[in-house]
């Protein structure tokens, strides 16, 4: 039911760049169809940085005159838009990264429903047996390898980064601080590693329309008694979660990282809890 607080229809949406595959105005408008809240979830594509520049301020502008109740933010606009806003939420400090905007209190905050939708999904799904270990080895060093770092930090695990160029893991390591093992993502040096519960592909290998990447190298196993999570969704099952599960290994796809970040984006701005299985229908249709 519209909130009593809210009577207006909610005016929300996405800045990033490209934004032609975007899923997120069906789980969006999924969602508000069955709470029965009137608003519309629209794609606002806006160029990389320099040339988007006065297009993200105007963005930013609506959200504080309130023509915009909501934005979410992703890629290449995530970085951008922090020098822009009043505060950041403890977690999105932390996390040095801001996917959720909204005004209180007069003031522009950003949030991250990031981390809490990965963990979410990790924490409701990982077998006993891979939790336990609460060791994992992070694959990947960008955006979203940000996201997983915090989420497991938070959690107490501790973490191993294997990138393609250490650089970038080191780099991603000092601004997040903590203990942080960094290795290249290589046969030689993956093979050393044991102890490992949890692998979270945070690299693109494997994702459509390259569908037959895998950042984990052909010649070497996986670990044994390690689960995978693949922040990809579409393939469902890239090359990396059929070798999983070839090998009997526990595997899951990044959709209820989609979802689970949608909702939380959603009930930031409405208020109201948010029906999952609304989003997970829309995303499956
Ligand atoms: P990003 O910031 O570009 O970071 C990608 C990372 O992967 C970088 O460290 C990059 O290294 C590395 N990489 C790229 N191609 C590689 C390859 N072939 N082999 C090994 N490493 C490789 O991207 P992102 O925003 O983190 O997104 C990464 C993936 O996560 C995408 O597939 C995205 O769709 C997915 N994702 C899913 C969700 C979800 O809700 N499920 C949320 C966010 C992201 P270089 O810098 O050397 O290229």
């Amino acid at each position: 039911m519209q909130p009593s607080d809210h009577p207006s229809p909610f005016n929300l949406g996405l800045i990033g760049y490209p934004l032609g595959h975007s899923l997120s105005p069906q789980l969006h408008h999924a969602a508000l169809q069955a709470m029965q809240v009137s608003g519309t979830y629209r794609l606002f594509p806006i160029p990389p940085l320099p040339d988007g520049r006065i297009e993200l301020a105007d963005m930013l502008q609506r959200l504080r005159s309130k023509e915009l109740d909501g934005l979410n933010v992703t890629i290449p606009h995530k970085p951008n838009v922090l020098g822009l806003l009043d505060e950041l939420t403890p977690l999105a400090r932390r996390a040095g990264s801001a996917n959720t905007l909204f005004i209180r209190g007069g003031r522009l905050i950003g949030d991250t429903t990031d981390v809490p939708g990965l963990w979410d999904d990790i924490a409701g799904w990982l077998p006993a047996e891979q939790a336990a270990a609460k060791t994992a080895l992070i694959l990947g060093a960008g955006g979203s390898a940000r996201a997983a770092v915090v989420a497991l930090q938070e959690a107490g695990w501790r973490l191993w980064i294997a990138a393609r160029r250490p650089a970038q893991a080191e780099e991603l390591a000092g601004h997040l601080g903590g203990e942080i093992n960094i290795l290249s993502l290589d046969a030689s040096a993956l093979s050393q590693l044991n102890g490992i519960g949890l692998i979270v592909n945070t690299t693109p290998a494997g994702m459509y329309p390259k569908m037959e990447g895998c950042p984990w190298p052909d010649e070497l196993s996986l670990p044994e008694g390690a689960a995978v999570y693949d922040l990809i969704y579409n393939p469902a099952e890239t090359v990396l979660l059929r070798r999983a599960r070839g090998a009997g290994l526990p595997a899951r796809n990044g959709a209820g990282m989609l979802v689970g970040q949608a909702a939380l984006s959603l009930e930031r701005w409405t208020g109201l809890p948010v029906p999952r299985e609304a989003m997970w229908a829309a995303f499956n249709k």
